[in-house]
């Protein structure tokens, strides 16, 4: 989508702090971060949430939780444990409309959140 920021950032356009890249999935640091590990996971294919999942492109969400699990341990957060997020639409504060996921760790995170 041409006017979507993390389709811009798949493309080149705009840049990032990358941590993790394959054919389906990237993987950066979050601009604002809320934690000292803050890494946000997207699919290259733009698809605005999980709402937007279906049955021709599911698989993404085994890419993404693939990725997922490779980024914990390069980052160091696997033994501590850390928390997965994709905020969805207006209650759940998502302001970004490409799916991401949220990887949030270094710290003890509390429950439930605000
Ligand atoms: P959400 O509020 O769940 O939609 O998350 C969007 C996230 O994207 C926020 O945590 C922002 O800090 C982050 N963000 C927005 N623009 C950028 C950017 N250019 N690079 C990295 N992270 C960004
Ligand atoms: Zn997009």
């Amino acid at each position: 989508m041409s006017n979507c920021i993390f389709c811009k950032i798949v493309n080149d356009e705009i840049p990032c702090s990358k941590v993790y890249e394959d054919d389906k999935v990237l993987a950066f640091k979050d601009i604002n971060p809320e934690a000292p590990v803050h890494i946000l996971v997207v699919p290259k294919q733009h698809i605005q949430s999980v709402l937007d999942l279906d049955e021709k492109n599911k698989s993404v969400t085994v890419d993404i939780f693939d990725a997922i699990n490779k980024i914990a341990k390069l980052s160091g957060i696997d033994e501590d444990g850390f928390r997965v997020v994709a905020n969805t639409g207006i209650n759940g504060g998502q302001t970004v409309g490409h799916l991401h996921y949220h990887i949030l760790g270094g710290r003890s995170l509390q429950w439930p959140p605000g």
